[in-house]
């Protein structure tokens, strides 16, 4: 029976196409784009090298359970998920990393699928992946709970993850880091990663992409957005978005305030200068002009050697999270920390224990 007309086990045997469904079948990974799934490769376990295969031929449902391999939090998990980047890495670097910020309302998931599906007539192939801070605690999704970008989720070359959910901004760096490695792979050569703008998250992005954008709107909230300098001062490009109907010339004057504080501030990449301009992703207006920046942003980084030096730094980043959690899930997967750690945990909460005594009684034990 095709994947379409999957039968829920409660039908009678017997029956026909009557009670038929659309049901996903078991393999499907929570928050797994239907769409981007449709030809879901049935066997309910790969090896990596198997995955990786699928991947670099450019399936979306391989690239699909790569990264839910990546994002697996279970130590089981860790070693082949490890393995899968290693055997990806050669096939990936190939691509033009853009990180997307700006508060809830600007714009940025109806600017991605305008973009998105701009790029794809031009004739790339676009990935977009989301960090979500807020994931971890409601367990749902900027992305993985709205029907957003359903046009570009259409699309054969392109693909739409939602953000890695639950573990710290750490692990979720390195899991977003690792999944852009495997949509390279897949042949993507646009990768677009959103961010709402709380806490450390755009920091976090801006660590691990070659050009940030920052999407603003006029009117509402200006004053609140400025305050945000420190934002800013991460970004290669301010677009003020929904300059349409109405609002076209209050866009352009907040385009023109925000040129004027960037007199003032650090560029966030040295020699480049971080220009305000406007757009609408409604209208598809000022697409080409951002990309034509990106392209520039491009040849300057790569004329002067920023490029790779970004690139080497993240490497290092990169390096740094990842030893992190592997030495954390060799230390909590040891026999003799789980026999300790709850007796431990209990007689810290007791206050039987001093808590630095503790710490110390189980790193002695290792
Ligand atoms: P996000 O929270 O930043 O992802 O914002 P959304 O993409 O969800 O957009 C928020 C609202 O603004 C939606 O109602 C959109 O239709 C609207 N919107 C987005 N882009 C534009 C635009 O360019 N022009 C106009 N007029 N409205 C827009």
């Amino acid at each position: 029976m095709d994947e379409k007309h999957r039968k829920p086990e409660w039908v009678p045997r017997d029956a026909g196409k009557e009670f038929a469904t659309r049901v996903l079948s078991a393999g499907t990974a929570p928050g797994e784009n239907a769409v981007n799934n449709a030809s879901q490769p049935r066997r309910a376990r790969f090896s990596a090298a198997e995955i990786a295969k699928g991947v670099t031929q450019g399936n979306r449902a391989f690239l699909a359970r790569a990264i839910t391999l990546i994002e697996s939090n279970s130590p089981r998990h860790f070693e082949d998920g490890q393995e899968l980047v290693r055997l990806l890495l050669p096939a990936s670097g190939n691509s033009v990393r853009i990180g997307i910020t700006g508060t809830p309302g600007a714009g940025k998931s109806t600017f991605i699928e305008s973009f998105g599906i701009w790029l794809i007539e031009r004739g790339h192939k676009v990935a977009v992946l989301a960090i979500d801070p807020s994931s971890s605690l409601s367990l749902g999704s900027i992305l993985g709970d709205k029907t957003r970008m359903e046009k570009l989720g259409r699309h054969p070359n392109s693909f739409i993850r939602p953000s890695p959910s639950g573990g710290a901004l750490g692990g979720v760096a390195r899991k977003t880091r690792e999944s852009m490695i495997a949509c390279e792979a897949a042949g993507y050569d646009v990768i677009l990663i959103e961010t709402v703008g709380v806490g450390q998250s755009e920091t976090t992005v801006r660590s691990m992409v070659d050009f940030f954008l920052l999407m603003q709107i006029s009117g509402a909230g200006d004053e609140l957005q400025g305050i945000k300098k420190g934002i800013m001062e991460l970004a290669d490009l301010i677009a003020v978005n929904k300059a349409d109907g109405d609002n076209i010339l209050p866009a352009q004057q907040a385009a023109g305030e925000l040129n004027n504080a960037l007199h003032y501030l650090r560029p966030a990449t040295p020699g480049w200068t971080t220009r305000a301009l406007t757009c609408s992703a409604l209208e598809n207006l000022g697409l080409d002009k951002i990309w034509d920046a990106v392209q520039g942003f491009l040849e300057h980084g790569k004329n002067t050697g920023i490029f790779a030096e970004r690139r080497q730094d993240q490497v290092l980043q990169w390096f740094e999270s990842l030893l992190t959690e592997a030495v954390l899930n060799r230390f909590n997967s040891d026999p003799r920390v789980k026999s300790q750690l709850p007796g431990l945990r209990d007689r810290v909460q007791k206050g039987e224990l001093p808590v630095l005594l503790a710490v110390k009684t189980l790193l002695d034990e290792i």
